[in-house]
């Protein structure tokens, strides 16, 4: 099995959902390159009129999900539902999640459980604030991000993970970090993927880059030997820019 290229689109709150459709539906006519997987990560709201007109070559991804299949948890979905709705992937552990959400790598854990056991990928996102950056205690912070959130799985589980990886300064600011810089957080993914479990797993795993991907940049980033895509905001917003992304690899 060799690692999947993929463009992943997190439209964070953004778009009614009749604009979501009418961007899905614009994507859709696309001639998607074989080998590259698109995915668009909708408000919850879109999730069903996505699916209504859904065909493969976009995937349909939800931007979270609560950790129990049912219950008292008013405002939350559950990864049941999301299955049952014909969703493809979650995303789970984005900066903004953790950030303004308090989601913490514990709690992650158990999001990531809850969402395999009904069957469904995860694209699991991590990544250093700028502070970290700047001391450069990056590589430790996304281990311990990593070991806390994900390395709990088995190796039998990971075929159904994407990592994402997204350095918070470069999240929306414009700032990308260099393919040099991205490469290098990468490698560093796939080597503590590799310690935990074993060099086939971790070759399989497919890894994005997050952070003010554009088409003026894209090729660049995904050109990196463990750069696989991207995980892009702003730029999936808009039906040209986020083809022409399609089309970096
Ligand atoms: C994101 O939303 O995950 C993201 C990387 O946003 P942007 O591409 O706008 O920086």
């Amino acid at each position: 099995m060799a690692r999947k290229n993929i463009a992943a689109g997190n439209w964070k709150m953004n778009t009614t959902v009749s604009e979501g459709v009418d961007l899905y539906k614009s994507l859709s006519e696309h001639n998607v390159p074989s080998d590259v997987t698109v995915i668009v990560g909708a408000p919850f709201i879109h999730l069903s009129s996505l699916i209504a007109v859904k065909n493969d070559n976009i995937k349909v991804a939800a931007q979270n999900c609560h950790y129990e299949n049912s219950g008292a948890y008013t405002g939350e979905t559950s990864p049941s539902m999301l299955a049952d709705l014909g969703v493809d992937y979650v995303i789970l552990g984005h900066s903004e999640r953790r950030e303004y959400f308090n989601e913490d790598n514990a709690l992650l854990a158990k999001k990531l459980n809850a969402v395999l056991a009904n069957g469904l990928p995860v694209i699991f996102c991590c990544g250093e604030p700028l502070e970290i950056r700047r001391e450069g205690t990056q590589n430790a912070y996304v281990s311990k991000q990593l070991e806390e959130g994900l390395f709990h799985l088995d190796v039998s589980q990971l075929k159904d993970v994407v990592i994402a990886y997204e350095p918070i300064w470069a999240i929306g600011t414009g700032e990308t970090a260099s393919p040099a810089q991205a490469q290098d957080m990468h490698a560093h993914i796939r080597s503590i993927l590799v310690n935990k479990y074993g060099s086939d797993a971790a070759e399989n795993m497919s890894i994005l880059y997050g952070g003010s991907v554009k088409p003026a940049n894209a090729k660049e980033i995904f050109g990196q030997k463990d750069v696989d895509g991207g995980l892009v905001g702003g730029a999936s917003l808009k039906a040209d820019m986020f083809k022409n992304i399609i089309d970096s690899f």
